[in-house]
């Protein structure tokens, strides 16, 4: 390995212990009872299985001896019942609390990986490779993660526990003596028995551990190989399944065939990546497994044997033999605690590394004023931006100016960049070249949450969520309510309104509720733009907004909202020109630049793109 490597590695190691205690403090943060509990659970469970080993023994001895007491046997049968019930039930009760604990932990999780996507960079969530680690960390589970270092302490401390009972009891059948001297009995009650023993117990041990660890190597980069098409296989069903929409497009083009070859394909190449790690898990712990048996075997004929020789009595067979048994279930549980322990280190990373990605937005501290508000100015600076894992910009060298009452439409073909750029004004993406700037401030140096506040928007693919009308209008709980109704009027939704049993608290969508209406993509479209009235933000930004609207809706709706926007700046992204006569300024868009702009009759006259849009659209009206 080359100096640099060797660095890599130590950096790599020792970031992975940094993460470890990172997590031991994240989960007694989250849960404070959960170490103790965990602790006091696995003591438990370990001492649990000897109730039964000690006391059948103790029967059995008594049983056994010619002046056997019936009153102390019954009292030790008692004992034996009355304990395992009670040890039972506590082990139980303990189990169950320690699940709510950890189920606690496990959503807290699942809320810090849905916070973090939600205010991580917009331009990021289109990041396939992203996604894909979002996806990872979701699936963690209780099996890894922050969460698995609980069942990894259970399983080490458990296994400490037996090992220090087993280790009381080895001692008490090493001080047991064989009678006779010399020979079989003589070795038995030699030290260097005890040596060997202990010999094959520690070879048992470091075989299973060294196996696991060898195996655990290869695990997470195989596990990362195969989990990504496993995901887009399951992706691609619950898409495909889950969403009833998609049922007319896979009906009308018989697209289950599709479907059908790429997840076969999915299948095979998920095989073909797992095949070589099966098959080297397969013959390690089929070694593995073979020496603990062996051990255990050569441990039952000691036992046997030296009860035979006189050195106890049948009773202490059943202890002993016990002890062993728990022995190699501690010895496994070890191992595997380990295994998961060595493994999980990646996981761990994985899921700080994705809290810890830099939010660039999120950095300004300069607060969006009132005076701003009043009077304000946006400027793009020669801007230029490429999504991530893209190579051609989708906007190049943009500038252009515009302020507080001024309407300004933006037309140009699909893909010409017109969404690109508003996605930039609102900041949910940040130009790789140029400055967009507020009142001449870079716009970065903004609060990024004050500087959001600044927009109402209704999107092209707005979202409508499946809750009740007007959380979805208010995009909050506790609203106002007749500030939404008037908000759904003045979208065209007043009537449809009228209809619903109940009214604002209507349920949308049956995701959650089987009462839940579903809206016509134009009602749904009225809600979304009655949501950017109810913001009532100094700046307008609506990305064709009334595309799924008919004619009258449309008229009537442009109406209003010029009438809202009376004194507001508004950007309107549109196909139908004719909806863009009222704008001050027109910006024509075509290759993410800035083709052409002007008033509509000034670039009419100038014939250029313009104008063959608007002819080409105009010749069906005439
Ligand atoms: P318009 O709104 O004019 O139809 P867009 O601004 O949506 O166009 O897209 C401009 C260009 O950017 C297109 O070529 C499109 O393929 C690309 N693009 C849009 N969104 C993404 C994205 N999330 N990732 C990569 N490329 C994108």
């Amino acid at each position: 390995m080359s100096k640099e490597n060797v660095k890599e590695e130590r950096r790599r190691k020792s970031y992975s212990w940094a993460n470890l205690k990172r997590a031991v403090r994240y989960l007694a943060k989250e849960s404070p009872g959960i170490f103790p509990l965990a602790l006091f659970a696995s003591a438990i469970d370990a001492a649990y299985p000897y109730i039964g080993i000690l006391l059948s023994a103790s029967i059995l001895t008594e049983l056994a001896s010619p002046e056997r007491d019936m009153g102390h046997l019954f009292f030790l049968a008692l004992l034996l019942v009355g304990l395992n019930f009670l040890g039972g039930r506590l082990l139980n009760f303990t189990w169950q609390l320690l699940d709510v604990l950890k189920y606690g932990v496990m959503k807290h999780v699942e809320r810090a990986v849905a916070v973090k996507a939600w205010k991580m960079d917009y331009a990021m969530s289109a990041d396939p490779q992203l996604n894909e680690t979002k996806g990872r960390i979701s699936r963690m589970g209780y099996g890894s993660g922050v969460l698995a270092l609980i069942g990894q302490l259970e399983g080490v401390f458990r296994a400490i526990v037996i090992l220090g009972i087993s280790t009381v009891l080895v001692t008490e059948f090493f001080c047991a003596k064989a009678a006779g001297e010399g020979g079989l009995a003589g070795f038995m009650n030699h030290w260097s028995a005890s040596v060997l023993f202990l010999a094959l117990l520690g070879f048992s041990v470091f075989y299973s551990i060294r196996c696991s660890a060898k195996i655990e190597k290869n695990y997470f980069k195989l596990n990362e190989a195969a989990e990504k098409p496993i995901n887009q296989m399951m992706n691609l069903m619950s898409s495909s399944i889950e969403e009833y929409q998609n049922g007319k497009d896979i009906r009308m083009f018989r697209a289950e065939n599709m479907i059908f070859n790429r997840l076969q394909e999915q299948s095979r190449r998920f095989l073909a990546e797992a095949e070589p790690g099966v098959r080297y898990e397969r013959r390690k712990s089929c070694m593995s497994e073979l020496f603990s048996r062996l051990f255990n075997m050569s441990v039952y004929l000691f036992v046997g044997l030296k009860a035979l020789y006189g050195a106890f009595g049948v009773g202490s067979i059943l202890k002993y033999t016990g002890m062993v048994t728990q022995l190699g279930a501690a010895v496994t549980m070890f191992s595997d605690a380990i295994r998961g322990f060595f493994q999980n280190f990646e996981y761990i990373k994985l899921f700080f590394d994705y809290l810890d990605m830099p939010n660039a937005t999120a950095e300004g501290t300069l607060p969006v004023t009132q005076e701003i508000k009043d009077n304000y100015e946006f400027e793009f600076r020669n801007v230029t931006f490429s999504y991530p894992g893209t190579e051609t910009p989708s906007l190049q060298d943009i500038s252009c100016r515009f302020r507080k009452g001024e309407k300004i439409a933006i037309v140009g073909r699909n893909g010409s960049g017109k969404t690109t750029f508003i996605k930039l004004l609102c900041r949910l993406c940040d130009p790789q070249k140029g400055e967009i700037l507020l009142n001449g401030v870079d716009v970065r140096k903004y609060q990024y949450e004050e500087y959001l506040e600044f927009f109402s928007t209704v999107f092209q693919d707005y979202q409508i969520f499946a809750f009740g009308l007007g959380e979805n209008v208010a995009a909050e709980s506790d609203y106002d309510h007749e500030k939404v109704k008037e908000a759904l009027e003045n979208a065209g939704f007043g009537e449809r309104l009228k209809t619903m049993g109940e009214g604002l608290d209507t349920q949308l969508f049956k995701r959650f509720s089987e009462d839940g209406v579903e809206l016509s993509g134009g009602e749904s479209q009225k809600v979304a733009i009655a949501r950017c009235l109810y913001k009532d933000a100094p700046y307008l930004v609506l990305d064709e907004p009334t595309a799924a609207l008919d004619p009258l809706a449309e008229a009537d709706i442009y109406q209003r909202m010029n009438q809202f926007a009376r004194d507001k700046g508004a950007i309107y992204i549109s196909h139908r020109l004719s909806s863009c006569h009222f704008c001050n300024r027109i910006m024509v868009f075509e290759e993410g630049r800035i083709a052409e702009q002007g008033s509509h009759e000034e670039l009419l006259e100038a014939g250029g793109l313009y104008r063959r849009l608007w002819d080409a659209q105009a010749q069906y009206y005439a």
